[in-house]
Formats: structure tokens, sequence, C-alpha cells
């Protein structure tokens, strides 16, 4: 890529997916504005219908049951931004208020979605828990150090109130498995961006990401010694962050956080798109996807268990 002055610049792509977790219009807005004016665009996730558990710590999330939000989200569709599946609700749902939901999603945005993220401890969510590994070895940890334990995720289970593995089948294309701290370009950790999983068939592509998970990891993250490294090499930069968890203070994005934001849209060479718009490009819309392979899938886990062991992190 050149500019004006003749300058050849590598292409470095940029996609934001932002999980809706604590998400509310007052905490989220200012960040959207602020992408806007800059000509970034990003994937959103949605919860189309509140949780019916008051004591779930995201029950006070916005949800599409509420008006002024799901009109905005709209907006944000027609503007260019993605919006994703992140389970009917912030509580775990059974088959029943899955399909309601995918109906809110439909009704709301005249479509199904393409991007769905499993949430934290909801057992609707597809193959998750150890049952995102192959290794044997990296189960048994994750069994041991995970406080999620004793649930039972069964989102792929066709005998489970929980099943919702056919309906997913029928308009996802993406699902997001493991998150990588301290990563800015994902080509490092594998060089397939998105790839099929014969283990986990209901999913087409699955695909990871770079942890940013809150300001401070994202700060973190983005450091300008890193972001150089990242357009040397013209490397992908998937970050995963939760914008309703703190990235706003009385209705202003943080100014670290503006910061960056301005410092990578000006970047040369610099795309910035949608998370599925990244993986249909990785992988010609699906034509094109690549199995990791034995040793390939290894490698992914091992790296991200001892990375995770190291610095926690988004699940
Ligand atoms: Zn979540």
């Amino acid at each position: 890529m050149s500019t004006k002055s003749g300058v050849q610049h590598k292409r470095v792509l940029f996609s934001i997916i932002d999980d809706t977790d604590c998400a509310t219009l007052e905490n989220v807005r200012p960040v959207y504005d602020l992408l806007k004016k800059l000509g970034i665009v990003a994937t959103k996730t949605v919860w189309p219908l509140r949780c019916l558990d008051r004591r779930n710590p995201w029950a006070d999330s916005a949800t599409l049951e509420d008006r002024l939000y799901a009109d905005w989200i709209r907006n944000l569709d027609q503007e260019g931004f993605e919006i994703a599946f992140h389970g009917a609700s912030a509580g775990s749902n059974v088959r029943e208020r899955t399909l309601s939901g995918l109906e809110r999603f439909q009704k709301v945005l005249d479509r199904l979605p393409v991007m769905h993220i499993n949430h934290s401890r909801n057992q609707d969510n597809l193959y998750w828990g150890p049952a995102r590994f192959d290794s044997p070895t990296v189960r048994a940890v994750v069994r041991g150090i995970s406080r999620n334990r004793e649930v039972r995720f069964e989102g792929h289970v066709p005998e489970s109130p929980y099943y919702w593995g056919d309906l997913c089948t029928q308009s996802i294309k993406y699902c997001r498995n493991l998150t990588f701290p301290g990563v800015i370009d994902l080509c490092k950790v594998s060089r397939h961006m998105v790839y099929a999983d014969p283990v986990r068939p209901l999913v087409p592509g699955w695909f990871s990401s770079c942890d940013a998970g809150d300001p401070a990891r994202f700060v973190r993250l983005l450091q300008p010694r890193r972001v150089r490294y990242l357009v040397e090499r013209g490397g992908t930069c998937l970050l995963y962050v939760h914008f309703g968890a703190g990235f706003t203070e009385c209705g202003r994005v943080l100014p670290d956080v503006e910061r960056i934001f301005r410092a990578i849209a000006e970047i040369p060479g610099a795309r910035f798109v949608t998370a599925s718009d990244l993986l249909d490009q990785c992988s010609d819309g699906l034509r094109k996807l690549q199995q990791l392979g034995k040793l390939g899938r290894a490698r992914l886990e091992w790296q991200w268990l001892v990375r995770k062991m190291l610095s926690g992190g988004t699940g």
C-alpha cells in the first residue's frame, strides 16, 4: 500500500469485538461515537432478552427488549457495525429462550446473527469449558483451575434442554474460542486466522482473539512499542474488549483509551473491518477453510494455557 508521498506501507488489519457484559447506552455509546468519528467499525455483541435471574451479575445490562437501546443497535448496524449474538440472555437459556432470543434479534435487525460468542457460565454455551480443548492435559488443568467446574455446558448436546446447535448452524458462521493475553498480532499464535474443527462441527469457522478485555489490558496491549511491532509485521489484530466494563467515565471515553484509538486510526496502511468481514477475507467466505491439524491444535492450546496461567484475563 503506498501513500501520497510514495512511501510503501504494509497493510495492518484491525478488528474489534465488544462483549456486551455490563453494557448500557450510557456507558458504551460514547465509545461508539468516538469510533464513528475516527472511521473505525467494530463488532458489537448483544443479548436480545432480559435476564430472568435478577441475581445474575449482568442482569442490568441493556438488551434488545429496551426500545431505545434496540433503536441504537439498529442504527449501528445500518452504519456498518456488525451486531453479533452473545446467547439469548445473560443467564443460562433453555432452547425455547434461545429461539425467542433469535426471533427478537431477527425482528430488530431484520436478519439472523452470523457470529456467536459464548458467555461466561451460560449452560447453553457450545463446546465450552474443558470441551474447548483436544488435549487431555489442557482439559485436566482447565478443569482444575476453573471456577465453572460444576457447570455443564450443553448448547451442542442434543439431549439437553439447553441444546441449540441445530439453530446455530442455520445462520452462525463464526464463533470465538481462545483469547490470548499479551498478543497483539494474531498471526503470531497461528497461521490460520479461522479454522474448521471436525470435533466441533456445529460451528463452521472458529477463531482466536487478542485479550483487551478491560481498559488496563487494552492500554497495556496497545502501547506504542507493541503497535509499532504490529505495523512492522503488517499483522492482524482482533481485539476482544468489554466496552461496558469501565472504558468510559461520566459519559466520556477514558483519556488513555481515546488517545490509543486516535493513534491507531492514523496508522498509514491500517484497515478497520468488522470481525466477520475479517474472517470472510481470511477464509474466502468459508470456502477456503482449513483445519489446524493435530500439531497446530496442540500448539494453539498450549500457548493459550501458558499465557493464561501467567496473566489470567478473558475466558
Ligand atoms: Zn460475556
